[in-house]
């Protein structure tokens, strides 16, 4: 009998035959890797010669323009540094200006040629490479090998990627997945798939609180997840986007330039030795007390000891950034359920003692920590493919989403840290009689004005029937999906016309950018609320100046001329407070404007009904 799945991704009924592989891939900044289960066993796929499971994340480019990738590429480094790519994960999503300040870590050219919405590329000789396009070569590799390795065609795949991820860094991913082949049927958080590598969210029963630690070649996260009840949610990340094990060769190379008087004078090639020997120290003192090397015809050494010494600041700040994740969390140590340790930097041993000292537990490092995330991205498409019970994986939104309203201000339509997936509607209405289009400004943020949030994207709801202002009802319908990929629907509801678009950002908001909109929220929010309540009052009251014009055009013939001489004061008073700053006269006036028009109102309306009591038209054609 044929297996029907449910696919939570699509929401659809799917059919998986039998033998169709859906591989699970870290896409990482220094390795990636690509893994699938064997007899419900996650297991990475090693290359041709049945050694590696890791491919490091490089592409190079020769004068062709022919690509390299992986352990073939990394030798390129140093021989041809700017036609090799490495870190382009750091890449996704971002513009040239959120990369600019960082332009001297990278040794190839990132460039803004202000076409494609300001978004970074990559300059190899005379051509320019996209990150997705990059991160596709990649993917590509990975595969190949897959393919190579199962003889059999892959074509679908959950890659993983870094909890604080925004909106335009997990698009940019999903796109190198279709430039490479691939049916991207979920992106997964790297957390989350490190934890389901360890059983951790499978059993629906089990409600714990994790931390999953990451210290990788170059990058530090921690984040704490809360899993109930198959429901997996991001409570926090934290994390260090510069900080990694090359950290701590750069330390053992500092050590050992300093103690021998070393002078390299910018030789590359012994420069890339020697941090070669200090990376191979890293490594044996994992497992021994002590390690000794020649260079240059110099006895190198360091003991266990002294590397400790070396790298208790650098494993202090990531215990630092652990203690802001559980308090941004709201939590204490004692929550902390499980620890799971991620990246290859975790097999240090102070770092594995300092992880387990400071939460008090036993950490959970059995499954190699270079492999968990792709093992568990394995583990997620198993279950995509409904081999396994159905668990919801479930994250948080980390800001605000919303549409421009009236006067520059944003009305929040999915508040922040929403659990999505999520659908959020509003119902609007025109402003003005006879409007036929409607803008809908998508912004991210969470400052009452637009201009002070992120704008994601816009787009015209057109050919609204004509109708008096305020008789449409425009629905405007967020949907953020699983991969936090927004859909907005905008919905005329008495005509049926309606128009949706992806909203695709045009460049990612960093995590140091999330943290300063966050905090500038907080700072600014009197100044905030008291912008807000004058544009509101402003709005309010133009809507009755616009209203009060038509009003007495329409029936001054039955008003005395006292009535239409006080009306007009009072209209007028409204018309110049609003060019002012105080919110409370503009109220007033409004209220004495409307308080004094009621009668009048009353006067008008008796003469409309007494017209068509007459037989004659109330309404225009
Ligand atoms: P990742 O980015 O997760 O692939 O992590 C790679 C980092 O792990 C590099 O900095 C490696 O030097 C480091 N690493 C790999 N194996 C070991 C080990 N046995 N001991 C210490 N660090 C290691």
């Amino acid at each position: 009998m044929a297996k029907i799945s449910i696919n939570m991704g699509k929401g659809t009924l799917d059919n998986t035959p039998k033998g169709d592989v859906i591989v699970g891939i870290d896409l990482g900044t220094t390795n990636s890797l690509v893994s699938y289960m064997v007899d419900d066993k996650p297991v990475a796929i090693k290359d041709k010669d049945g050694e590696n499971t890791l491919v490091p994340s490089i592409i190079y480019f020769d004068t062709n323009h022919l690509v390299k990738i992986g352990a073939s590429a990394k030798s390129k480094l140093i021989e041809d540094p700017q036609n090799t790519i490495f870190s382009v994960k750091r890449l996704m999503g971002k513009s040239y200006m959120d990369m600019k300040d960082y332009e001297g870590f990278f040794s190839y050219k990132i460039i803004d040629d202000q076409t494609d919405e300001s978004l970074v590329k990559v300059r190899i000789g005379d051509k320019f490479y996209t990150p997705t396009e990059l991160s596709a070569q990649i993917l590509t590799e990975l595969k190949n090998r897959a393919e190579d390795a199962l003889k059999q065609p892959i074509e679908k795949a959950v890659i993983t990627v870094p909890a604080y991820f925004n909106d335009a860094q997990r698009q940019a991913t999903r796109d190198a997945g279709k430039l490479a082949g691939l049916d991207v049927l979920r992106i997964v958080n790297e957390p989350t798939a490190a934890s389901l590598a360890y059983g951790i969210g499978l059993d629906k029963d089990a409600n714990k609180t994790v931390a999953v630690y990451d210290l990788g070649g170059g990058t530090f996260d921690i984040s704490i997840l809360k899993i109930e009840h198959g429901i997996f949610e991001v409570l926090s990340t934290n994390g260090d986007t510069f900080l990694g094990g090359d950290d701590f060769d750069r330390a053992i190379m500092q050590y050992w330039t300093a103690t021998h008087q070393l002078e390299l004078d910018g030789d590359r090639q012994s420069i890339q030795i020697l941090r070669l020997e200090a990376e191979a120290a890293k490594k044996a003192l994992s497992s021994q007390d002590s390690f000794s090397t020649t260079f240059q015809e110099m006895e190198l050494s360091i003991t266990k000891a002294q590397f400790n010494e070396l790298a208790q600041p650098l494993v202090s700040r990531t215990i630092d950034a652990c203690k802001k994740a559980i308090k941004d969390a709201q939590l204490k140590v004692s929550d902390i359920n499980e620890v799971i340790m991620v990246g290859g930097s975790t097999r240090v041993s102070l770092v594995k003692d300092s992880v387990a000292a400071y939460f008090e537990q036993e950490v959970n490092n059995n499954i190699n920590p270079d492999e968990v995330v792709a093992l568990g991205a394995a583990v997620q498409a198993d279950v995509l493919a409904g081999n396994q019970k159905d668990i919801l994986l479930l994250d948080v939104t980390p800001l605000s989403l919303g549409i421009e309203t009236m006067g520059g201000l944003i009305d929040v339509i999915i508040p922040r840290n929403s659990k999505i997936p999520i659908k959020a509607g509003r119902q609007y209405t025109t402003s003005i009689d006879g409007q036929k289009n409607l803008k809908v400004a998508v912004y991210q943020g969470e400052r009452d004005l637009v201009a002070d949030n992120r704008k994601l994207g816009e787009f015209v709801l057109r050919n609204i029937p004509p109708m008096p202002a305020g008789i449409p009802k425009i629905e405007i319908h967020f949907l953020l999906n699983a991969d936090g990929i927004l859909k907005v629907r905008a919905k005329e509801l008495r005509s049926g016309v309606e128009q949706t678009v992806e909203v695709r950002s045009p460049y990612g908001i960093s995590e140091e950018d999330m943290a300063r909109m966050l905090v500038d929220s907080i700072k600014n929010a009197k100044e905030d609320m008291k912008v807000r309540g004058l544009i509101e009052a402003r709005t309010e009251a133009n809507n009755v100046i616009m209203a009060t014009a038509k009003f007495l055009e329409q029936n001054q013939d039955i008003f005395s001329d006292a009535e239409v001489t006080a009306l007009s004061e009072l209209y007028q008073l409204l018309v110049e407070s609003v060019k002012g700053e105080d919110k409370d006269l503009i109220n007033k006036y409004m209220d004495d404007l409307n308080t004094f028009a009621q009668p009048l109102a009353q006067k008008a309306m008796d003469r409309t009904i007494s017209e068509a009591m007459k037989g004659k038209k109330v309404l225009g054609d």
